[in-house]
């Protein structure tokens, strides 16, 4: 239980968001209903700060929470995800003079999706890439496109596997699993040395949009930090980065923040965010979905379209038992045939979907609206799309 703020100190938070046993895990799929609805659980206290915004989790349970090669959040298999995903490697690459050569290090970087693009992209000039995962499944110190990944956290004791001194940093939808980000970003410029001009990226949901969409759905057990711009910057400036500029990506769903390692130090600037009226949105969201969700199933078969861990959270709001929906839809293969944590919704492929004459499909994230409309033309799903925000 941490009341005052893990980034500015600022006492007297915020209620936002309270959950009682919810899962932990949302990127981890079950083979089995039962199985899924064992799932390990835990509490969600959701809290934000007056002073920064930032938003965590005052009830979170490291311990509770491990990554292993069983978590599977792969969001490539989407086109419009994957045009985001490439726009920010152009960034990573671009962000080391050109005639240099770029020696890579990427801090959370999964199955390598990531690490393989900037190593293509930078093509000639990359000298090393190197990445940390403990959840990365292939063979340790190996990875895409002449990477090396190393299965284990990125730590001061596990620093010396870097064979090369990186000039450029990034850890995309990492932070916000880290219950002390500045700790976790002052290891990260400690590791770098005193010496460094690295430039780093870090990537992670905004806690404004978040709120302002009241989309509740995107608050779950696993992201335990969720920032502000403000709140991001303020953690970088205090780990020792510096010219920080923090800039909304992907419909504004997402920070994007740059910053320099041993850029001359100002002074953190203490922000002023508000998140005034927030506190109400989390018992408006469930009672407006619920509302829905059941209105449905009037009209027949309901599902919803997307098991990663909006999904998993929204059937847990609306529908814990999965009494209505019919089957959660996913075009990534790796979950097809799987079970959500919690509720046990079965994962289904649109091909398969198509058998189960669906009425309403509850879509999770708009930004793949068009894309799931052509889907489900393609597979004859004559069902009406509802976007969640
Ligand atoms: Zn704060």
């Amino acid at each position: 239980m941490r009341n005052d703020c893990p980034i500015c100190g600022a006492a007297h938070p915020t209620p936002i968001d309270h959950r009682t046993h919810t899962p932990v895990l949302m990127n981890r799929l079950y083979p089995s209903r039962d199985a899924a609805r064992s799932a390990t659980r835990g509490t969600l206290d959701i809290v934000a700060c007056p002073t920064c915004g930032f938003a965590w989790n005052r009830a979170f349970e490291p311990n509770l929470v491990v990554y292993d090669g069983d978590y599977e959040n792969d969001q490539t298999h989407s086109a419009a995800f994957l045009a985001h995903v490439m726009a920010r490697a152009d960034d990573v690459v671009a962000s080391v003079p050109v005639g240099d050569q770029i020696d890579y290090l990427e801090i959370g970087c999964g199955q390598g999706g990531f690490i393989g693009e900037v190593a293509r992209k930078a093509a000639g000039r990359l000298r090393s890439a190197e990445g940390f995962d403990p959840a990365w499944r292939g063979r340790d110190a190996t990875g895409p496109d002449g990477s090396r990944i190393h299965k284990v956290y990125f730590t001061a004791d596990n620093q010396n596997r870097l064979i090369h001194t990186p000039n450029a940093v990034a850890s995309r939808h990492t932070i916000e699993h880290v219950p002390d980000p500045v700790a976790f970003l002052s290891a990260i410029r400690a590791a770098l040395g005193p010496d460094s001009r690295a430039k780093i990226f870090i990537e992670t949901p905004c806690i404004a949009w978040i709120l302002t969409h009241e989309a509740m759905q995107d608050l779950f057990y696993e992201h335990c930090s969720v920032f502000t711009a403000d709140a991001l910057r303020y953690a970088m400036e205090k780990s020792g980065f510096g010219s920080v500029t923090v800039h909304h990506v992907f419909g504004g769903q997402y920070l994007w923040a740059t910053g320099i390692a041993g850029a001359t130090f100002i002074p953190p600037r203490l922000p002023s965010s508000r998140l005034d009226q927030l506190g109400k949105a989390g018992p408006r969201f469930t009672e407006k979905w619920s509302t829905a969700v059941r209105a449905a199933r009037y009209s027949g078969t309901v599902a919803i379209w997307g098991a990663g861990a909006k999904g998993v959270t929204f059937t847990l709001l609306t529908d814990p038992e999965a009494q209505i929906f019919d089957c959660a839809i996913d075009i990534n293969p790796g979950k097809q045939g799987l079970h959500l944590a919690g509720s046990g919704l079965q994962v289904l492929s649109p091909r398969a979907a198509a058998e189960r004459n669906l009425k309403t499909i509850f879509v999770m994230n708009p930004n793949y609206l068009d894309e799931i409309w052509r889907l489900t033309s393609d597979h004859s799903i004559d069902a009406t799309l509802v976007p969640i925000n």
